[in-house]
């Protein structure tokens, strides 16, 4: 039994899984990146919020082998350490697994999220090289070759969100402007929406309007799905695999991007890769992100 937390903008998600069976699954709503901006010691805030949801897990499962975690940040893969996280700007090079790890006698591993979703997609019978772009509050990637997460040299492999779609555009947590996530995530349709009409609704709203044929709901999402197929015809340029996931709480607006995301995709693929690459969404009921969180640290 091992037990896998997927983090997300708003709130995270605990998993505990028997093999890749998810046994018993509870969301706690948390707001780090308020607690980033608001607490003297966000770090131990944080480490004190999962602990307690950790706890409790233990109390129902206590034979959990182990815990993973899926963090939205860049993860060195050599000492595990959280570098940077766009959206928590206060957690600079620091160690979560390690706090952890000392309130609880099991072994704790951390991983960027996206990647941990994206072995997760993998695991759960995806293909042996993929790529996973997580649509949610930002928008996460993660590339598995040949059956095996591939973090990058210093944990920033995939960080497709930083793709820069837009010279001199939005201001970008990363420390850039223009950046892929501040136009195809939620808080990115909200800002379009925000700049065509002028009024604050959520994104999971604007999909509602859009549905109903609303013409600014729509373009919101048509210059989301047109950034994104953009910037995923050069991923896939370089990297070439014919895999692609589409995960994340976004995700399941996706019928409001497809059209015009394929369109703006095949448009910017080289011809000789047109119409060759599977992209589909993720079947996976966002279960991906725990179980890749909880199995990562034995991919190798
Ligand atoms: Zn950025």
């Amino acid at each position: 039994m091992r037990i896998g937390i997927d983090v997300g903008g708003t709130n995270f998600r605990l998993g505990v899984f028997s093999g890749l069976d998810l046994i018993w699954e509870k969301r706690f709503e948390a707001d780090f990146a308020g607690l980033c901006n608001k607490a003297d010691d966000p770090l131990a805030d944080i480490v004190a919020t999962i602990a307690s949801a950790i706890a409790e897990a233990l109390e129902n499962f206590p034979d959990a082998a182990a815990v993973g975690i899926g963090f939205p940040g860049f993860i060195d893969p050599v000492t595990g350490r959280l570098a940077s996280s766009p959206n928590l700007p206060n957690l600079r090079d620091v160690d979560l697994a390690k706090p952890l790890a000392g309130r609880f006698n099991i072994p704790f591993s951390l991983e960027n999220d996206a990647l941990a979703a994206a072995y997760g997609e993998h695991v759960l019978g995806g293909a042996e090289s993929m790529i996973y772009v997580g649509l949610g509050t930002g928008v996460g990637g993660g590339l598995i070759l040949k059956g095996k997460p591939y973090p990058g040299e210093g944990g920033v492999a995939m960080e497709i969100g930083h793709i820069i779609v837009e010279r001199a555009g939005r201001a970008c947590g990363c420390g850039n402007s223009g950046c892929l996530e501040q136009y195809a995530s939620a808080t990115g349709i909200s800002r379009t929406y925000f700049d065509f009409a002028g009024s604050h609704l959520a994104a999971r709203e604007i999909a509602a309007l859009a549905e109903g044929g609303d013409p600014v709901a729509l373009a919101a999402f048509d210059l989301a799905a047109n950034m994104l197929g953009c910037a995923l015809s050069h991923v896939l340029k370089v990297i070439d695999v014919s895999h692609v996931v589409i995960g994340g709480g976004l995700s399941q607006s996706w019928h409001l991007m497809e059209k015009t995301f394929l369109a703006r995709l095949e448009a910017d693929l080289i011809p000789v890769l047109r119409g060759k690459v599977d992209i589909r969404v993720s079947a996976s009921a966002d279960k991906a992100g725990m179980l890749g969180a909880a199995y990562c640290s034995l991919k190798s």
